[in-house]
């Protein structure tokens, strides 16, 4: 049994006989328990479709998506909200996803609540954690996200995401507004959550240089379709 796996994904955008656009023909790959898999492809080639098909948001036209043994449902029913606990996303730009009005102590806390995790104690606990593990200073937590660098909101990003646990975290073109120190920074910090929370990563990039430092394993997606596979030297974020 594969820990995650998507199964001959197809996908298709805009109206039949109009403006209908294959996206995806037939994608299949899998996932390890405490994987770093790398995903590389040009702009187009339906890497952000494969982030929200494997996250559940989007339902593919055909194929099926496995995570720990089962088949992940497209309806609103609780093993949905599971799945959503389980695999967490880091999107691009956090300044355009992170609520403005929210100071990032609360951010970081918001989904924890949502999922019913522990006491507002335990929460608020978790989230001071997380933040010193992210190198975010205490007295940061009743900032807003407007105050902080973009560094510091993707980070903010990384431990809301981290807050519940997930098996799964996917990183869609997460460091691409970054500088180089603050970019080595994040990948030691994944490094590090894979090793000691086991986490598995699914890490979609168009710099190959940063995907050959932290993955395992590497698929290149080529118009929707998975050309070839490589496995880099031993990953290590020093080697910059
Ligand atoms: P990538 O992340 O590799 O740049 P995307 O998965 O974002 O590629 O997009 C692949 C193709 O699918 C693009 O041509 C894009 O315009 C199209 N596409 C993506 N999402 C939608 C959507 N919701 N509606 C219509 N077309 C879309
Ligand atoms: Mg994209």
């Amino acid at each position: 049994m594969s820990f995650f796996e998507l199964q001959n994904i197809s996908k298709s955008y805009g109206r039949a006989g109009i403006d209908r656009q294959s996206v995806l023909k037939g994608v299949g790959f899998d996932i390890a328990g405490s994987e770093a898999l790398g995903l590389i492809g040009p702009s187009g080639s339906g890497k952000t479709t494969i982030a929200r098909i494997a996250l559940g948001m989007d339902r593919p036209d055909s194929g099926r998506v496995r995570f720990m043994g089962k088949t992940i449902s497209y309806s609103r029913n609780r093993a949905k909200r599971i799945h959503f606990s389980r695999v967490q996303m880091i999107w691009q730009d956090p300044k355009v996803y992170l609520n403005p009005f929210l100071p990032i102590r609360a951010t970081i806390m918001e989904p924890m609540a949502a999922f019913g995790m522990g006491t507002k104690k335990e929460r608020l606990r978790k989230a001071d954690h997380l933040m010193e593990i992210l190198g975010l200073p205490k007295s940061s937590g009743c900032l807003k996200p407007g105050q902080l660098s973009g560094g510091q909101c993707q980070r903010v990003a990384i431990a809301r995401a981290l807050s519940v646990s997930p098996k799964l975290l996917i990183c869609d073109e997460a460091l691409v507004s970054l500088d180089l120190p603050q970019q080595v920074k994040i990948i030691k910090i994944l490094m590090t959550m894979q090793k000691e929370m086991g986490l598995s990563l699914l890490f979609i990039s168009h710099d190959t240089k940063i995907v050959r430092r932290l993955c395992q394993r590497i698929l290149y997606l080529d118009q929707g379709k998975i050309k070839r596979t490589r496995v880099p030297a031993a990953a290590n974020p020093t080697r910059y």
